[in-house]
C-alpha cells in the first residue's frame, strides 16, 4: 500500500516552525516510503481563511523544498462533507443541539464548579419532538454534534506515544457544523482522511482527543457510506515544539520562513534542525535531504516536548553554510566573486549574506594597519619575495622563513595584515590566488612604504 500523508494547515495565517516541523514530518515520512505526500487546505472557515495565505504556505511550502504531491481544498469539498453529513445524521450519528453558546458556557460553569469535568451533557438528545419542533419555530436553527458510541472503545497504537486509549464517555460529542451550516474541522478532515486514502496521520500532540473521537467518526462513516469494516489510518502524535525556556512561546507561534530568511537562515538548516528536533537522533548539519530521510523513524520520536534554541539553529547554519557549492549560491553572491573566492571565503561565513562584507577584502579599497619600521622592511622583502605559482602563499611564506629567519606570528599577521587589512579572516593560501598578482604585490608594497 503506498504510503500517504497530508499537512493540513488552516490559511488563517503564516506557517510557524512548529507547523513546518509538522509538514516536514510529513513529507520526510512519505519519502522514506516512497508514497506521496499531500497538501489540504483547510479553508471550511471561509471568514477567517485567506487566499494571500494559500499562496503563502504554498511558497514556503516550495522555499523549503517540501514540495507535496498534491494539493486539495477543503472549500471544493462541501459537497462531500454535506453526504457525510446525511449519512451520519440518517444513521442517527449526528444530532441537533440548540443551546445557545452562553448556555454552554453556564453548564460547563456549573460542571467545573462541582468539581465535574466540562462534557456536554446530550441534553439535546433529550428534546422530544415537540420540544424540538418548538425551538425550530422559535426560529432557533441547530447545530449538530457527533453522537459518540459510548460502548464503543477507543483504542489505537499510536507511532509516538504507544498503546492509547480513551473512554468514550469522557469525551463531549464534538459539534461538527455551525448552526449557519459552515462546517467545524473535525468531520471534512476525517471524509478526507478517508476520500484521499491517506495512510498516516501525522500531527501535534494537541490533537490526540481529536483522534478519539475520529476514530470513532471513521468507523460511523465506514458504516454508513462505505458499507464496510473502517480502514483506519496510522496515527502518531509528536510532542509539541517549545522554547528553549521549555515553555510554548508566542514567539515561536509567529516564527516562520520570512523571519528565517531575513535572518539568511538557509532552508536546509531548518530541514536540519527540524528533522531531529526532539528525536534520539543526533542534530546534525545534515545537507543531504535524502540522508535526513533514510534516518526518519518516528520511534526515535520521544514525549518531551522538542526544545527549539535560535543558537542551536545558527550553529546549523553555519555549518551548513560551509557545505555549500558554488553552484548553490552563485546567484546570491556579489558581483565578480568567483568559485574560488567562494570556496576562500565560505569558511568565514555564518550567512552567505556576508560574503560582500568579505569580498572587499579582495576587491578592496583595504585599509591597512599603522607597521613598525621593522615590519615595513620585512614587506618591502616580501613584495620583492612575492612569486606567482599554484600556491603562491606557501611559496612566499617559506621563503620569507629563509631569509627573515620569522616563524609563528611575526611571519605571517604582517603578510595578512598588509594583504587584507585584517588580523584574522580566510584562509590565506585560498585568499591570496583571489586577490591576484599585481593586486597583491600592490598593497604589500604599499604597507612597505607606508
Ligand atoms: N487544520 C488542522 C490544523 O491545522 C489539521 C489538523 C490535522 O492534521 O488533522 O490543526
Amino acid at each position: 500500500m503506498t504510503t500517504i500523508t497530508r499537512f493540513a494547515p488552516s490559511p488563517t495565517g503564516r506557517l510557524h516552525v512548529g507547523n513546518i516541523r509538522t509538514a516536514l514530518h510529513n513529507w520526510m515520512l512519505a519519502r522514506k516510503n516512497g508514497g506521496k505526500f499531500l497538501l489540504r487546505i483547510d479553508d471550511t472557515d471561509a471568514e477567517r481563511s485567506r487566499e494571500e495565505y494559500v499562496d503563502a504556505i504554498r511558497a514556503d511550502l516550495a522555499w523549503l523544498g517540501l514540495e507535496p504531491d498534491g494539493e486539495e481544498r477543503q472549500s471544493a469539498r462541501l459537497d462531500k462533507y454535506q453526504a457525510a453529513f446525511d449519512a451520519l445524521r440518517d444513521a442517527g450519528r449526528i444530532y441537533p443541539a440548540y443551546e445557545t453558546a452562553q448556555e454552554l458556557d453556564l453548564k460547563r460553569k456549573i460542571q467545573l464548579g462541582r468539581g465535574l469535568p466540562p462534557i456536554y451533557d446530550r441534553a439535546a438528545l433529550r428534546l422530544s419532538e415537540e420540544e424540538r419542533a418548538a425551538k425550530e419555530a422559535e426560529g432557533i436553527a441547530p447545530h449538530w454534534r457527533f453522537k459518540l458510541d459510548h460502548d464503543e472503545a477507543i483504542a489505537w497504537d499510536d507511532g509516538v506515544r504507544g498503546a492509547s486509549k480513551f473512554d468514550p464517555a469522557t469525551l463531549s460529542d464534538p459539534v461538527v457544523r455551525r448552526a449557519d451550516g459552515s462546517w467545524l474541522y473535525m468531520l471534512p478532515s476525517t471524509v478526507d482522511d478517508i476520500d484521499m486514502g491517506v495512510t498516516h496521520v501525522l500531527r501535534g500532540e494537541d490533537h490526540v482527543s481529536n483522534t478519539a473521537v475520529q476514530l470513532q467518526m471513521f468507523t460511523a462513516l465506514y458504516a454508513a457510506q462505505h458499507n464496510s469494516a473502517p480502514n483506519v489510518p496510522e496515527f502518531a502524535h509528536e510532542a509539541l515544539l517549545v522554547g528553549k525556556e521549555g515553555k510554548l512561546s508566542k514567539r515561536l507561534g509567529s516564527l516562520g520562513c520570512d523571519a528565517f530568511r531575513e535572518r539568511g537562515i538557509e532552508p536546509e538548516a531548518i530541514i536540519a534542525l527540524l528533522a531531529r528536533l526532539g528525536t534520539s537522533l543526533p542534530v546534525e548539519a545534515i545537507a543531504e535531504r535524502q540522508s535526513l530521510v533514510e534516518s526518519f523513524d518516528l520511534a526515535t520520536f520521544g514525549r518531551a516536548p522538542a526544545k527549539f534554541d535560535d543558537a542551536e539553529l545558527e550553529r546549523v547554519n553555519t555549518a551548513i553554510v560551509h557545505q555549500m557549492s558554488y553552484e548553490d549560491v552563485r546567484q546570491r553572491l556579489p558581483e565578480g566573486m568567483d568559485e574560488a573566492g567562494w570556496h576562500a571565503i565560505r569558511p568565514n561565513l555564518s550567512h552567505v549574506d556576508e560574503a560582500g562584507e568579505w569580498w572587499r577584502l579582495v576587491t578592496g579599497p583595504i585599509e591597512q594597519p599603522d607597521f613598525s619600521a621593522e615590519d615595513r622592511a620585512y614587506l618591502e622583502v616580501a613584495a620583492q619575495t612575492l612569486t606567482w605559482s599554484e600556491d603562491p602563499w606557501h611559496a612566499l611564506t617559506n621563503a620569507l622563513k629563509e631569509t627573515t629567519g620569522r616563524k609563528g606570528k611575526p611571519l605571517f599577521l604582517p603578510l595578512r595584515q598588509a594583504l587584507t587589512g585584517m588580523d584574522h579572516g580566510p584562509d590565506m593560501g585560498e585568499l591570496l590566488p583571489v586577490i591576484g598578482e599585481g593586486e597583491a604585490k600592490a598593497r604589500l608594497e604599499r604597507a612597505a612604504a607606508s
